[in-house]
């Protein structure tokens, strides 16, 4: 795909992401809207986007533009750019999607099927913004471009670490540093580094975890009180699941957060014995098969002892 004959003519693009937006949706949806508004500087390009964290707000260029209020003047955009996610997890931009003339999906999850007149869609890809780049012509690329794609990148591989890494990622993200931004204070602040709200939290997710299935799962929970009690958002509780998939033995984590008394948000990963990605489908929500997730309702109790009956079925379907 080529993002500018795709959005070719179009006067009026709105891009979005997913709800409780990460590094590679803000990266990418910020990527191509630098990108469109410097080469087709006549076409008027609005971003939405639920809130999000300091980090990326400060090493992603541009975000002071995004429209956290999905509120817009214009009836029907022309074109409808959906990142990092389908048509199921736009949240409040969804009815800005509905009224487009032309929608355009760019994601990398295996569970989306495709939600736009034209998908590009590849699971095989680290990240949206892997992706995103590859749609982009090379010579119109800037060094905040390059920045925000970057970002996305970064996050979605854990440092390039994960197994979704592959050569075409260190690539594009060797291209990207090529502009000379410093990569190295970007990783520390966007990825290691913790506030202390968020340090004291990951604390309290791993003193309370608790190991089942002899060792091989581990799972952890944080309701809203406690959640209330550190004043901390979910944006906080990212990297907590992978921490708790680092304990030694473990091939499944699982992380729950309260969003409502009786809603959790659920958070799975793997070391790909387990594919959480069906899991997380079962439940109605999504990922890959490392990583995933879903919103689920009933007990905390409840979700994992269902939870758990569905991930002994997926590894003894895995022969494990
Ligand atoms: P996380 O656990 O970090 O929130 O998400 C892990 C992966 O699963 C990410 O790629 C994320 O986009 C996906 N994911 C998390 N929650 C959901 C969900 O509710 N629905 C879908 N479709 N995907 C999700
Ligand atoms: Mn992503």
């Amino acid at each position: 795909m080529n993002l500018s004959q795709e959005l070719r003519g179009a006067n009026t693009i709105a891009i979005s992401g997913h709800i409780r937006p990460d590094g590679d949706c803000v990266g990418s949806c910020m990527a191509a809207a630098l990108y469109l508004r410097k080469t087709m500087p006549q076409a008027r390009v609005d971003v939405f986007l639920e809130e999000f964290g300091e980090s990326l707000r400060s090493h992603i260029p541009g975000t002071e533009t995004i429209c956290h209020s999905f509120e817009t003047d214009v009836a029907s955009y022309d074109v409808f750019l959906v990142l990092d996610t389908g048509a199921d997890r736009l949240g409040e931009a969804k009815p800005i999607f509905d009224a487009a003339k032309k929608t355009v999906n760019i994601d990398h999850h295996v569970t989306n099927t495709g939600s736009g007149t034209v998908n590009f869609i590849d699971p095989a890809a680290s990240s949206t913004c892997e992706l995103v780049c590859e749609t982009l012509d090379r010579e119109r690329l800037d060094r905040e471009i390059a920045q925000a794609l970057y970002v996305g990148m970064v996050t979605d591989t854990g440092v390039f670490k994960y197994s979704n890494t592959s050569p075409k990622t260190m690539r594009i993200a060797g291209e990207l540093m090529g502009y000379g931004f410093d990569f190295s204070s970007l990783i520390d602040e966007v990825f290691y580094e913790k506030t202390y709200v968020q340090s004291q939290i990951l604390g309290r997710a791993l003193l309370e975890s608790i190991l089942f299935m002899d060792g091989r799962c581990i799972f952890s929970v944080i309701d809203k009180k406690t959640m209330e009690f550190y004043q901390a958002s979910p944006g906080d509780m990212d990297g907590i699941v992978s921490q708790l998939f680092l304990t030694k033995g473990v091939c499944c984590a699982i992380f729950l957060y309260q969003l409502d008394p009786l809603t959790y948000k659920v958070s799975l990963r793997s070391d790909g014995t387990v594919d959480v990605a069906a899991v997380a489908r079962f439940y109605g929500g999504g990922g890959h098969v490392r990583a995933a997730g879903f919103t689920a309702s009933g007990t905390h109790h409840d979700i994992v002892n269902n939870l758990s009956e569905s991930i002994e079925m997926q590894m003894e379907k895995n022969g494990n």
